[in-house]
């Protein structure tokens, strides 16, 4: 499902589709997507407004349109933004078109309908709750050690649960905490509170390489590796790879559930105890 770097994605898309573009027409279903407006408000609110910047906070977007009218999006679990023509085909799951001069329509696509749109205005962007309950951005923001043992010190939770709590750190979900946590060497089930300051290093680490790798590969217009918020070509190091060899060891990879998610681990990589160099062995 998406996470920070498909949102990145989508951000990215929707500056070049969309920037300094006026949207000529606007087609809105009914449904859940749309959060507090009827159908045709939002059409009318819409219509006939230039894009003029689209930012990201953790998975949150925020489009900022002239006449100071501002959209927020968050894709759930399904949620797409994603770029045709008008004689294409109707899109299944298309929830809201956006009609642009010269027959470009952004879709927002949405099957299992988790995602949201929310209407307000531009001013009002920052100061939604989505928005003021976040952590720092784990992309945009110096996250190191220092920044890990403030925050985990007070935190008994499992390390990979409280990675993924967005009003501590926003935009990991659970393919990029395992990841991370693969990479740095750590047992997701590690209570946050107990890493030293060399892990709380390597977990800052993993969290920014894991999100360099997975943004190398979306430069593309569309996702490759994801449709309608499954992964089908695996791009992962051991996210969705249990019983695969581990990639530094080659011990079969565990899965372990964790806050109610799967989380993949090498049982040798990633000991349950601190590991043995820390002990002085
Ligand atoms: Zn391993």
């Amino acid at each position: 499902m998406p996470e920070l770097p498909e949102v990145e994605h989508a951000a990215r898309m929707l500056r070049r589709w969309l920037v300094g573009r006026r949207i000529t027409r606007v087609e809105a279903d009914p449904t859940r997507v749309l959060r507090g407006i009827e159908p045709e408000d939002f059409a009318r609110a819409l219509g006939n407004r230039t894009l003029e910047s689209v930012v990201r906070r953790g998975k949150n977007l925020l489009l900022a349109f002239d006449r100071d009218v501002g959209l927020s999006s968050h894709l759930g679990m399904t949620g797409r933004w994603v770029r045709r023509r008008a004689e294409d085909p109707a899109r299944a799951h298309s929830r809201v078109r956006l009609h642009l001069p010269g027959g470009d329509v952004v879709h927002y696509v949405d099957q299992r309908m988790f995602g949201g749109l929310e209407l307000t205005t531009r001013s009002d962007l920052p100061r939604l709750p989505a928005v003021t309950t976040l952590g720092p951005d784990a992309l945009e923001d110096e996250i190191d050690a220092a920044f890990l043992a403030r925050t985990f010190a007070r935190r008994n939770s499992a390390v990979k649960v409280v990675l993924m709590d967005q009003t501590v750190l926003a935009g990991l979900g659970n393919i990029q905490a395992t990841e991370a946590l693969f990479r740095a060497r750590i047992h997701p089930s590690r209570r946050a509170s107990e890493l030293d300051r060399r892990e709380l290093g390597a977990v800052a680490r993993g969290i920014q390489k894991a999100l360099e790798h997975t943004l190398g590969m979306i430069d593309t217009e569309e996702l490759a590796y994801l449709s309608d918020g499954a992964v089908i070509e695996n791009p992962f190091l051991v996210y969705g790879r249990a019983g695969e060899p581990c990639p530094r060891c080659a011990t079969p990879l565990e899965t372990l559930r964790i806050g109610g998610r799967a989380s993949a681990l090498c049982p040798r990589c990633q000991p349950l105890t601190r590991s043995a160099p820390r002990r002085g062995r």
